[in-house]
């Protein structure tokens, strides 16, 4: 991780170690990319935060120190922004590792799959959606890539596997549940450090409504039916 000057300075310091066809990192709640050419429009906070439109139209702060977008990496496997990442792997011809990243580990497919749920629907969603597009990079066929990285089946698991304490071995997530998380409530910060977890108010059940409603449109609703 290399230090560059705060700023306008720092941002033109930044580009100049980019490579073609790369990204740079932004963050605003998720992670980003921005294109270089997306300094044209920065504006520059009194702080010396440069505020950049991301690859999604969202504005971001540049995270310089970061350096280039990399979508397999840390920062950016926290929280990457779904039609950023897609947006830099349809333009990347990186398709592949965008579905790889977005699939079930192996524990959580056989999970999925003891649930009756396919692991592999969002995979089979993607490439029904990439092979029915006349460009991929068109912002319609965009949205339904990101929608269905946000809409995949997730599992919720015991507190003790989240966090490797229960002592299964190996651990296949006994007692868990198929859930959207997209369409569920979490709880926010008036939940203290049980933030982020399901509200039992509104729990939606995975595959939610999305992703049946492009299953059915691309003909996979077979492969989907719980
Ligand atoms: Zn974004
Ligand atoms: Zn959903
Ligand atoms: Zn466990």
């Amino acid at each position: 991780m290399t230090t560059h000057p705060a700023g306008p300075a720092g941002a033109a310091s930044l580009l100049e170690t980019l490579g073609p066809g790369q990204y740079l990192t932004g963050v605003h709640k998720d992670w980003h990319a921005i294109a270089p050419d997306a300094l044209e429009f920065a504006a520059t906070m009194s702080n010396q935060v440069l505020i950049v439109p991301a690859e999604c139209g969202d504005l971001v702060r540049l995270a310089g120190k970061h350096g280039a977008y990399a979508r397999d990496q840390v920062p950016v496997t926290y929280r990457p922004c779904p039609p950023c990442a897609w947006a830099v792997a349809v333009a990347t011809g990186t398709v592949d590792r965008e579905i790889a990243l977005i699939s079930p580990d192996e524990a959580e497919s056989a999970a999925l799959a003891r649930l009756g749920l396919d692991p592999l629907m969002s995979a089979a969603l993607c490439r029904a959606v990439l092979a029915a597009a006349g460009d991929p990079s068109d912002p319609e066929v965009l949205r339904q890539l990101a929608a269905i990285t946000r809409h995949r089946p997730g599992l919720a698991v015991a507190e003790e596997c989240a966090e490797r304490s229960c002592g299964h071995q190996p651990c296949a997530y006994p007692d868990s549940r198929p859930v959207c998380w997209a369409c569920s409530l979490l709880s926010g910060d008036e939940a203290g450090e049980w933030a982020g977890t399901l509200m039992e108010e509104c729990t939606v059940p995975a595959p939610c409504g999305v992703l049946h409603a492009l299953a059915v449109h691309y003909k996979l609703a077979a492969a989907i039916s719980r």
